[in-house]
């Protein structure tokens, strides 16, 4: 296996201090495992944009709530690897939750306002927090000349361009596009909850929002459209649904009538064990054309 792991901060350091010696690029993918085709691809992008790609696997303790997953959540570190062996992937940094948060740990990132008290950031208080904290961490501990974030999780990587703006950490941000599987569920490690009967059902989500998002683009209004789609969701079987709205693709603030900037429809919503994210971009036609 030409993969190295490493799981300390002080070994990674050094790592990429002997490629910073050779003038290298560095690229970081941070994860929380349990890996599939989606965060392959980013894999990918960061090699497009770097010499040497890091991959962090870390299943963050601050982002999950109590009542939440963190004790389910999938932890398949050898398997990881040997996907990650398989892709070129130069680093994989698997820290502990003692080495990411020793005795006498104390210091949270906040990022405020409509970013972070919507969607998820509403469905699942003090979430986005965590998961400040964890990357803030994460792009200082390596220092990397590029970090990829995936559009699957887009309103975390809207947070993580406000707070790595704001607090002028030197990591140039760069989004990824939604990895899907063939019927278009878009690729999750959480999909490994869905049983059988779940996972037939699953793709529905996809479907509904690019139904809203065809409708929407030609000017629909779409009050009507989210009703619509939230009946379809609740007959597929997903109770409840935290959320199915459109908003604007910057700010995030709702879009209630009519879409006349670039927007983005975001759903969440439970099946069986899995809560199920996704989204979609949505042009306004007279913007396409
Ligand atoms: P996670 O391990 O779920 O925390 O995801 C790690 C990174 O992979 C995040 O930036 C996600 O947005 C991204 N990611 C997860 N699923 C996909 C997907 N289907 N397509 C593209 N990126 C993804």
């Amino acid at each position: 296996m030409s993969l190295t792991t490493v799981h300390t901060v002080a070994d990674l350091r050094m790592t990429i201090a002997n490629w910073r010696a050779d003038g290298l690029r560095v690229a970081l993918v941070p994860t929380m495992g349990a890996l599939h085709d989606g965060h392959i691809s980013l894999t990918e992008l960061a090699r497009a944009h770097a010499d040497r790609v890091i991959v962090s696997i870390f299943v963050n303790p601050t982002q999950f709530a109590p009542n939440e997953d963190f004790g389910a959540y999938p932890r398949t570190l050898p398997d990881d690897q040997k996907l990650l062996d398989a892709a070129g992937v130069d680093l994989c940094f698997a820290p502990s939750v003692d080495e990411m948060y020793p005795d006498g740990f104390a210091t949270k990132v906040h990022v405020d306002g409509n970013m972070t008290n919507v969607l998820c950031g509403a469905a699942r208080p003090g979430h986005f927090d965590g998961v400040a904290q964890v990357v803030t961490k994460l792009l200082l501990q390596a220092l990397p000349d590029c970090a990829i974030f995936g559009q699957k999780d887009y309103q975390q990587l809207m947070v993580i361009r406000r707070f790595s703006a704001d607090l002028n950490i030197p990591v140039e941000i760069i989004g990824a596009e939604i990895l899907r599987e063939q019927d278009g569920l878009a690729m999750s490690s959480r999909n490994r909850y869905l049983s059988q009967q779940e996972r037939a059902i699953a793709p529905t989500l996809n479907r509904v929002l690019v139904s809203i998002t065809d409708q929407a683009a030609k000017g629909a209004d779409i009050g009507p459209l989210l009703a619509k789609g939230r009946e379809d969701i609740l007959a597929a079987g997903f109770d409840p649904i935290d959320y199915l709205e459109i908003r604007d693709a910057q700010t995030l603030e709702l879009i209630r009538d009519t879409i006349s900037k670039p927007a983005r429809i975001f759903v969440a919503a439970r099946l069986g064990k899995a809560r199920l994210i996704d989204n979609h971009a949505i042009m306004p036609a007279h913007i396409t054309g």
